[in-house]
């Protein structure tokens, strides 16, 4: 730096110093100037050697800690102090606790000692050191408020100033104020910080949304203003009638609390009625305040309609934060329903100031207990209680705040928040779309879980990938946030296209064995056939062996219907045409070929028509398939001689007799979708009944039984190799 520049900084420096002291919400007397002048000489004197990460001089983030503190929240001279002092025990080695004790005294050097002891807390990876740590922090409540405050207005400034940081490092900061920072401002009655805090997380975690929703306000301003101004014609004549003293204002929702409710409510901007809120404050003294507040809601309603199951009265029962005002809904002008905060100004400065107004009011009713006093002093007692878990800590001292998000952390211990009810699933697709598509299962907090899982707050979620797998329509049921869902379906639609083309092939050569070749008429008479909507689908259908052999034999059955197929479907219906004729068929109404006895498909050879019941073999033809012949067929001699190797034996049996019962023990990972595939690998793929399934999930193990009919134990084997190649299968036995 040149001296000019040098010169130059030392003047900024000063000019931000002297607006600390002008713009302090309290009176500050000659004694608090000294006060915090000193603190101004010793943190310039700690830091003058530091840099913060944007290159400007470490001292301009006490001072603005300072400024958050003396303005926004309105703390007294000590805290101002202090927050000039914050980090210089930390930082500065040439300053120790006891030098801050010798030169402030005793208060202002146990606030920075809290402060100190705070910062020192390792945020690092373990769900229960942070929320420790948390806790930790709380327990400072105890020696002194304000050094919480203090703290709240630290984070404010950082998140405020930190474009310079590695983005990973502003994603950690910016989850942690969410998780700890924002609550606790709320909690203390810090409703813009609260505000700001979560504006600027969103603005780090999720840029693009942010930018997107804070346009779109930047665009909706004029006609907001134009109605606001509607709104508040109608009401004045009535509100001056009366001699009341008011001011009525628009409130913009917050960026993040759009952002919530686009979330929750799946609807666009556009949609959101409640952008802003109306808000009338007015003049009051004391005593007059509630009367007049219901006074005012009276003029309101007068004019507009009131929601009845929208009116909050704040001002009888005031929120355990000590947040006080009437609020009710109404019908306003366009039909639109507008939410109308009524509070006096005194109220309004609670609101805005929290603690700081809370304590200058509570002047004079020095004996009276409110809900402040109550709350910290609860807290105490919470805190003292070693026992208690500190997550469970964590979130009941969240409440109900935020109910819509939960915060979970990743193996390392990075902060995660989603939407309530989310699953495993949905963390796997938050962390990376291709984890997302890769899970396996997953664990929280060491344990396995099944995906469809509703992950806690303070849950430590690891995924589970695998290769091998590939979304499926299960997976839609499991993940409950837009974007799982949405990159779900992307990936089975783009799975569906493949199946269909293979399909399509698969079909292609099926229709050829049926001598029919496949042609654009061709499919239109299959999806009318089938009642299917597009081509896509049919072809799908056959590649997911939805449609199979016997289905697309009964189409080309119902195109020519040939002695063959008459046969066939008579075959098909044991009980039907041939079973009064010929008792014979209800024992023998299934054809098996081979010694183990399998179930294939086949025709009836024209040149002999065998029945059910007549002594059969099997014959491989070059271009049909597998047809049946008589034993006695003319042609049988020649065909067993002459091609001995095609021939397959064959006979007729009673289905309902030869099948028996197998029992299959399973056991695996409990994996979504799981218990569907084991049922299509035995239904569809190798047409075995399924007699039932037991399955028993502990604690993401499952072991069950499964009871299935087979034919032989070639079935069998064929079935458990099958069952094996399933994800998450570990084991298959038989019984
Ligand atoms: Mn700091």
């Amino acid at each position: 730096m040149t001296e000019a520049e040098i010169q130059q900084e030392n003047e900024d420096i000063a000019k931000a110093y002297k607006e600390l002291l002008k713009i302090s919400y309290r009176t500050l007397s000659d004694d608090d100037k000294k006060l915090i002048r000193k603190a101004f000489e010793v943190a310039v004197d700690a830091h003058k050697t530091q840099r913060r990460k944007s290159g400007e001089a470490y001292v301009f983030h006490p001072i603005a800690v300072a400024k958050i503190v003396a303005h926004e929240i309105g703390l007294d001279a000590t805290s101002i102090a202090a927050a000039l002092l914050h980090d210089v025990v930390e930082d500065c080695p040439e300053y120790t606790l006891d030098d801050i004790q010798q030169i402030f005294g005793e208060t202002i050097a146990r606030i920075v000692d809290g402060l100190t002891k705070i910062s020192s807390l390792k945020q690092e990876g373990n769900v229960s050191l942070q929320a420790e740590n948390f806790r930790k922090m709380l327990l400072t409540l105890n020696d002194d408020v304000r050094v919480i405050i203090i703290k709240i207005a630290d984070r404010l400034h950082n998140m405020q100033t930190m474009d310079a940081m590695r983005p990973d490092k502003q994603i950690k900061i910016a989850s942690e104020t969410l998780y700890i920072y924002a609550p606790l401002a709320h909690r203390i009655g810090l409703y813009n910080i609260k505000t700001e805090l979560e504006d600027l997380s969103l603005k780090y975690t999720e840029p693009e949304t942010y930018r997107d929703i804070q346009q779109q306000i930047e665009g909706s301003k004029e006609e907001q203003q134009e109605y606001i101004n509607q709104f508040s014609n109608v009401l004045k004549k009535s509100l001056d009638d009366e001699g009341l003293h008011y001011e009525i204002k628009g409130r913009p929702k917050s960026i993040y609390s759009i952002n919530q409710k686009l979330i929750k409510q799946g609807i666009t901007f556009d949609q959101i009625y409640d952008k802003f809120a109306i808000r009338i404050i007015y003049k009051s003294d004391l005593k007059n305040e509630k009367f007049i507040g219901w006074k005012i809601y009276s003029i309101v309603t007068d004019h507009f309609r009131p929601n009845p199951k929208r009116l909050r009265d704040w001002i009888s029962s005031p929120k355990s934060t000590g947040y006080e005002a009437l609020h009710i809904t109404v019908m306003g002008n366009k039909g639109r329903w507008v939410e109308v905060q009524i509070r006096s100004e005194r109220m309004h400065e609670i609101a805005e100031k929290g603690y700081a107004a809370h304590y200058k009011y509570k002047q004079g009713k020095e004996n009276e207990e409110d809900s402040l006093d109550i709350w910290i002093n609860r807290l105490q007692e919470t805190l003292e209680n070693h026992d208690a878990n500190a997550i469970d800590f964590v979130e009941q001292f969240k409440l109900n705040l935020y109910s819509q998000e939960i915060y979970v952390f990743t193996p390392k211990g990075d902060l995660k928040s989603l939407p309530k009810g989310a699953t495993p699933l949905d963390f796997a697709f938050s962390i990376h779309t291709q984890v997302g598509y890769k899970t396996r299962g997953a664990k929280v907090n060491d344990k396995l879980v099944p995906l469809s899982y509703e992950l806690k707050s303070g849950d430590q979620v690891s995924i589970i990938t695998s290769e091998n797998v590939k979304p499926t329509a299960n997976w839609l049921d499991y993940a409950t946030t837009a974007s799982a869902r949405s990159k779900i379906k992307t990936s089975l639609k783009e799975e569906k296209k493949q199946i269909a083309a293979e399909g399509k092939e698969v079909l292609r050569r099926k229709l050829k064995q049926l001598k029919i070749s496949l042609s654009d008429k061709v499919i239109n008479e299959l999806t009318v056939f089938f009642k299917i909507k597009t081509s896509l689908d049919l072809f799908y259908k056959v590649g997911t062996s939805k449609i199979d052999n016997k289905m697309l034999k009964s189409f080309a059955a119902s195109r020519s219907n040939t002695f063959v197929s008459y046969i066939k479907n008579k075959i098909r219906k044991p009980s039907g045409l041939l079973n009064d004729k010929d008792d014979i068929t209800i024992k023998y109404d299934k054809l098996v070929f081979g010694n183990e006895e399998e179930k294939l498909n086949y025709k009836i050879a024209p040149c002999c028509n065998p029945i059910p019941g007549d002594n059969v073999f099997g014959f491989l033809s070059i271009n049909d398939g597998l047809k049946v012949h008589k034993v006695n067929c003319p042609n049988a001699i020649s065909l067993q001689s002459n091609y001995a190797y095609r021939v397959k034996k064959a006979k007729w049996i009673d289905s309902t007799q030869q099948e028996y019962v197998v029992k299959l023990r399973v056991s695996g990972i409990d994996e979504v979708g799981a218990l569907n595939e084991i049922s299509n690998v035995i239904s569809s793929h190798l047409n075995v009944n399924m007699k039932s399934i037991n399955l028993d999930s502990n604690e993401g193990i499952f072991t069950g039984t499964l009871t299935v009919v087979v034919k032989n134990t070639a079935v069998v084997n064929k079935l458990v190799r099958k069952l094996k190649q399933i994800n998450g299968i570990e084991k298959v036995t038989r019984v």
